[in-house]
C-alpha cells in the first residue's frame, strides 16, 4: 500500500507541524480539530512556516503554494479521515481521549488505513487495543518544531505488523524525516531524557539556583545543547510537559515527579509560547520579547 492521503487529528502545536511536513512531502492532507479557532490558528501557522521555508531557500514560492493547496481543514472527524491511507493523531496527551479517537477512527477509516499516534510517552498497544486493527496501529513520534526537527521515532505496539512499520517509515522519509525504531516503553528515547532535564531545570528555577535566562545559557554554552531546557519547555507547552511527567511519574516512578513550580505555571494559565506567556514572554509573532521574573 502506498500512502497518498494523510489525515491529521488535532491541529495544535504538533498537528499543524505534521500537516505542514506531510503537505511539503507531497501528500494530500486533511487537518481536523474539534475547535474551529484551533484550525484557523493552524492555517495561519502553516502559512507562516511555508513563507519562512521560502525565505530560507528550502522551498520555492510555487512549492509553498502547492503545499498549501494540498491541505484542507475539517471540523468533522469522519469527513477528514474516511479517505485517508494514514491517520496521525495529535490530540492532547490523555489516554482515554486517544483510545476513544482510535475507536472512532477504526469505524470510519478504510480497512487498509494505518492509524498512528503522535503520543510523547504513552503505550501504542493500549491506544490501539480498542480497535479491530492493532496490526495497522503504531506510534509516529514527531518532534517540535516539526518543520525543523529531523527525527520521527517509530514505536511498535504489541501487534504492529512489519508492513505497517515499513509503510510509516517510508511516509516519514517522504516528509524529509529520519526514523528510529524504538521498543514500547514509557517516554521512548528523547522524550524521557528531555522530561527529566526540563523538570530538573524547573527545580533549579524554584530553588533560586539561577535565573531562567542563566539556567538556559549555562546548559546551552556549558553542555552544548542547541536550546535551553526552559525555553524548550515553553516551546513544548508547559501543560503538555506536565501531562508527560504525570504519565512518566505514574509508570516509571518517583524521579519523574513534576516540579511544583511547573504545576503552578500551568494553574496560572502560563502554558508557554502557545499562550504568549510561560517561563518567558512572547509577542504576537511568537518571538520572545522579554524574560519574566521568577515566581
Ligand atoms: P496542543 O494542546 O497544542 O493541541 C492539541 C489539539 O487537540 C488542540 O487544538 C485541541 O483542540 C485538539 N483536540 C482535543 N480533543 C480533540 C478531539 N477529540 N478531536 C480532535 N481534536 C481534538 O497539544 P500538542 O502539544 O500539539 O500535543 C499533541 C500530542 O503530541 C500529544 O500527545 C503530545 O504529547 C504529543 N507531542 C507533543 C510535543 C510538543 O512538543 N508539544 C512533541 C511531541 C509529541
Amino acid at each position: 500500500m502506498e500512502v497518498q492521503t494523510i489525515a491529521v487529528v488535532g491541529s495544535g502545536v504538533m498537528g499543524q507541524g505534521i500537516a505542514y511536513a506531510a503537505a511539503v512531502g507531497g501528500f494530500q492532507v486533511a487537518l481536523h480539530d474539534v475547535k474551529q479557532e484551533a484550525l484557523e490558528r493552524a492555517r495561519q501557522a502553516i502559512e507562516r512556516d511555508l513563507q519562512e521555508g521560502v525565505k530560507r531557500g528550502k522551498l520555492s514560492q510555487a512549492d509553498a503554494e502547492a503545499a498549501l493547496g494540498r491541505i484542507r481543514l475539517s471540523d468533522t472527524l469522519a469527513e477528514a479521515a474516511r479517505d485517508a491511507d494514514l491517520v496521525i493523531e495529535a490530540v492532547l496527551e490523555l489516554m482515554d481521549l486517544k483510545v476513544e479517537i482510535f475507536r472512532q477512527l477504526d469505524k470510519i477509516c478504510k480497512p487498509h488505513a494505518i492509524l498512528a499516534t503522535n503520543t510523547s510517552t504513552m503505550s501504542p498497544t493500549e491506544i490501539a487495543a480498542g480497535t479491530g486493527r492493532p496490526d495497522r496501529c503504531v506510534a509516529m513520534h514527531f518532534f517540535n518544531p516539526v518543520p525543523k526537527m529531523k527525527l520521527v521515532e517509530i514505536i511498535r505496539g504489541m501487534d504492529t505488523s512489519d508492513q505497517t512499520v515499513r509503510i510509516v517509515r517510508a511516509a516519514a522519509g517522504q516528509m524529509g524525516k529520519e526514523t528510529v525504531e524504538v521498543n514500547e516503553f514509557p517516554g521512548f528515547v528523547p522524550g524521557r531524557i528531555s522530561a527529566l532535564v526540563g523538570n530538573e531545570a524547573m527545580y533549579m528555577l524554584m530553588e533560586g539556583v539561577a535565573s531562567a535566562e542563566d539556567i538556559d545559557k549555562a546548559i546551552r554554552l556549558g553542555l552544548g545543547y542547541p536550546m535551553g531546557p526552559l525555553e524548550l519547555a515553553d516551546l513544548v507547552g508547559l501543560d503538555s510537559r506536565l501531562r508527560n511527567l504525570e504519565y512518566l511519574h505514574k509508570t516509571l516512578g518517583e524521579k519523574y515527579r513534576p516540579c511544583p513550580l511547573l504545576i503552578k505555571y500551568v494553574k496560572a494559565g502560563r502554558l508557554g509560547k502557545k499562550s504568549g506567556r510561560g517561563i518567558f514572554e512572547y509577542g504576537e509573532d511568537g518571538k520572545r520579547i522579554s524574560p519574566t521574573d521568577r515566581n
